[in-house]
């Protein structure tokens, strides 16, 4: 299981086609949001619970380059200068958003 073609569909979407024929569907700051770099997931932890609202700063939901590592694995630079989060390509199908994945979930 691995994405044959990225597209952005729209400014703050990103279409992942993948080689199973499933076209998958992102937004932007939701990848960010599950960043999986260990700053990120730190940060996460410690805001939980928390009512403060997550600072967003400029650029972080902007896209720059997407990298392949290995045949695993993208890793997404950010135009905030981020760039320490590899996205397995498992870890991306579960963030899927399209209409077929989001329906699995609801279940
Ligand atoms: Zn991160
Ligand atoms: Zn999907």
């Amino acid at each position: 299981m691995r994405p044959v073609k990225i597209t952005r569909p729209a400014a703050a979407t990103l279409a992942i086609e993948w080689d199973d024929g499933h076209k998958g569907r992102h937004t932007l700051a939701i990848l960010r949001k599950y960043c999986p770099c260990a700053g990120c997931k730190t940060e996460m932890e410690s805001n939980k619970g928390s009512s403060l609202l997550p600072i967003i700063k400029q650029g972080q939901n902007e896209l720059q380059a997407i990298e392949p590592v290995g045949n695993y694995a993208l890793q997404f630079v950010w135009k905030d200068g981020h760039r320490t989060g590899i996205y397995t390509f498992e870890h991306l199908r579960e963030l899927c958003e399209c209409e077929e994945c989001r329906r699995v979930m609801r279940k």
